[in-house]
């Protein structure tokens, strides 16, 4: 079953007891939906694999693509690739408060079993932010060279330099004060 709205939801009455395959693209226009998103473009493409059973159902997810985002070293925007794979469980309770354990799975949601439909929007988005590195920057290309912007490098090399000579001038001018 392919979703070709691409609304990143799953219609629970068209499930049937087996296994589902549904298939989302995640462009521009999904983190503008998204509030305080840092990601503007991105170019994903988010595969999902439903186990539907009585009362649950079992995600699993794999995103892959790249992300557009600011190099933390030279501040330059560059495609971060993205790889993702996990597990999302879904369990339907009568009760929502009724108590659950589900410490060994991976990621897990709770819906009402009268729920007609699960949005599955905050859940890619968590995934592909998770996937990330904390600090990201241009890899290097293949003799390990880095690949951000060399203005900005040579720029920020400058201004290394100079911060080093104004301690180094100082640390002499101490020294020569304790000589006296
Ligand atoms: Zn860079």
């Amino acid at each position: 079953m392919n979703n070709l709205e691409n609304n990143y939801v799953i219609y629970l009455q068209n499930l049937k007891n087996e296994d589902l395959h549904l298939k989302f693209f995640v462009k521009d226009n999904f983190f503008s939906k998204i509030k305080l998103s840092t990601i503007k473009k991105a170019n994903l493409v988010v595969d999902i694999n439903l186990d539907l059973k009585r009362n649950y159902i079992k995600i699993f997810t794999k995103i892959e693509g790249f992300v557009n985002v600011q190099c933390d070293r030279c501040m330059d925007y560059f495609d971060f690739p993205i790889k993702y794979n996990g597990k999302l469980l879904i369990r339907f309770r009568e009760n929502l408060d009724e108590f659950f354990d589900y410490k060994k799975e991976d990621d897990y949601m709770a819906i009402s079993k009268f729920d007609k439909q699960i949005d599955l929007k905050h859940y890619i988005y968590e995934c592909i932010v998770l996937s990330m590195p904390y600090k990201k920057v241009h890899q290097n290309d293949e003799n390990g060279f880095s690949t951000c912007n060399p203005l900005i490098i040579e720029k920020l090399e400058n201004l290394k330099s100079k911060k080093e000579n104004i301690i180094d001038h100082r640390w002499l001018a101490l020294k020569n004060f304790n000589k006296k």
